[in-house]
């Protein structure tokens, strides 16, 4: 495969852009090579500024369910773009989506639209802190809630420890009230929401984890963490970037039957255009600025080109039937797939799936939270990814990532890409 063009423009971009990417993942450092530079995309499959086509099993990590280029997304945006491109005034649009939002997820009776999932989750805790007057906020290791400040805590500190900074640039004096316990532990959740000696206004969950790879909650960890912080005063919110519109119309707490205090939604809910959200119950929202004192604005928020897309996505996944089908397309090729690995690598991977997301770990399993997760032969997802790039199988640069299914990939496409992975797995195996 040559990648000659893609090459000569990452030595330009990275004299210009730090690491020549916008967003740290895409670099593909952590699988040992560089980022192939995207010219154009359609349906399932994306083509490269060197022409090699690829079926792509990232989508744009996680908005594409519908594929690339939708016909009904891409005529909603036309149309309009052709009215302008933004007014910094309200628009009818916002109020589509947000009827679609509060009509689709059951925690959600207000909606406010900001610009992306990082700007969603941390509105999301300022306005839990402002609604319960209290500091701390509570999260899981490995869980991944955008680039704010407060969620950039090493994963893995101790339960009640202080927070260490995962990052330079975060202060202590913020990330001392962040506390940071394990995935599916009910034992943990209880003892630190129960810690006198804590002032927690709220706590934020993947309620299907997308960030250390794809892992369920176990059975009853989210009705536990409901029960508990609606005795405790605490504001639950669930952080459905991904699972939003993902794990069904209503996200995974439709799927799951929970309901949340506040929800944040993003990936998806743009149809492929810059949108997050925020929402839930009415009391709570009803504290958020212009309507109370906790403050929060954008410029290019309810963006009428972003509302016109997230309408027409969320229109089209509406569909009666729609998920079933994915999520059953989803299932089969994990099934085909796992016996491809257990056939070339026998006990050494597991495959976990959710919905029309799976990953597949180079770990015999299980994996349940961040720490079986770690267990992982990375090197050898770095050489299966390798290799998988060049059978055209686009994956994320990453085994802590999940596979995404859209319902532009057809059976075919996915039958043919399962021939070309018992290859790869046959080189695995025998190297
Ligand atoms: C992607 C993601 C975010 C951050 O969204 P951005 O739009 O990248 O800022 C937050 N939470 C989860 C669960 C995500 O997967």
């Amino acid at each position: 495969m040559n990648t000659d063009n893609s090459a000569r423009l990452f030595s330009a971009a990275c004299e210009i852009i730090p690491g020549g990417v916008n967003s740290p993942v895409r670099a593909c450092k952590s699988v040992g090579c560089d980022p192939v530079f995207i010219e154009k995309a359609s349906g399932a499959r994306l083509w490269d500024v060197d022409g090699n086509e690829y079926l792509d099993f990232i989508g744009s990590w996680g908005p594409m369910i519908l594929g690339h280029n939708p016909p009904e997304v891409i005529e909603a945006v036309r149309a309009a773009m052709e009215n302008g491109t933004s007014f910094g005034a309200p628009t009818p649009l916002e109020i589509d989506l947000a009827r679609l939002v509060v009509d689709a997820v059951p925690s959600v009776e207000k909606v406010r639209f900001v610009s992306s999932g990082t700007e969603a989750t941390m509105s999301a805790i300022r306005l839990a802190r402002g609604y319960t007057g209290r500091k701390v906020v509570v999260k899981f290791d490995g869980g991944y809630h955008g680039h704010a400040d407060s969620f950039l805590v090493k994963a893995g500190s101790g339960v009640v420890t202080l927070g260490i900074p995962g990052s330079p640039g975060v202060p202590e004096d913020i990330v001392k009230n962040t506390v940071s316990i394990p995935y599916n532990n009910e034992e943990k959740l209880e003892e630190t929401l129960r810690n006198p000696d804590l002032d927690i206004a709220c706590v934020i969950i993947e309620p299907i984890a997308g960030n250390m790879g794809v892992v369920m909650p176990k059975p009853g960890f989210l009705e536990k963490l409901r029960s508990l912080t609606e005795e405790l005063g605490i504001v639950l919110i669930f952080d459905e970037v991904i699972t939003g519109f993902r794990a069904s119309l209503g996200g995974a707490q439709a799927r799951f039957g929970v309901t949340p205090d506040l929800t944040c939604l993003g990936k998806i809910i743009g149809g492929g255009l810059p949108v997050g959200a925020y929402g839930g119950r009415k009391d709570i929202m009803a504290h958020i600025a212009p309507e109370g004192p906790v403050y929060q604005a954008g410029t290019l928020s309810g963006n009428p080109l972003a509302m016109a897309a997230g309408k027409a996505t969320l229109t089209a996944l509406a569909r009666p039937g729609f998920y079933e089908e994915l999520d059953e397309k989803t299932a089969w090729f994990a099934k085909e797939l796992g016996e491809i690995a257990e056939r070339h690598l026998p006990g050494r991977t597991c495959i976990n799936l959710a919905g029309s997301v799976l990953t597949l770990f180079f770990t015999s399993g299980p994996v349940y939270d961040f720490e079986s997760a770690m267990t992982s032969d990375t090197d050898l997802y770095g050489r299966y990814y390798r290799e998988m790039l060049a059978q055209g199988l686009y994956l994320a640069p990453a085994q802590f990532e999940g596979m995404f299914f859209s319902s532009a990939h057809s059976r075919e496409d996915l039958a043919q890409a399962l021939e070309k992975i018992e290859d790869v797995f046959r080189k695995l195996s025998a190297a």
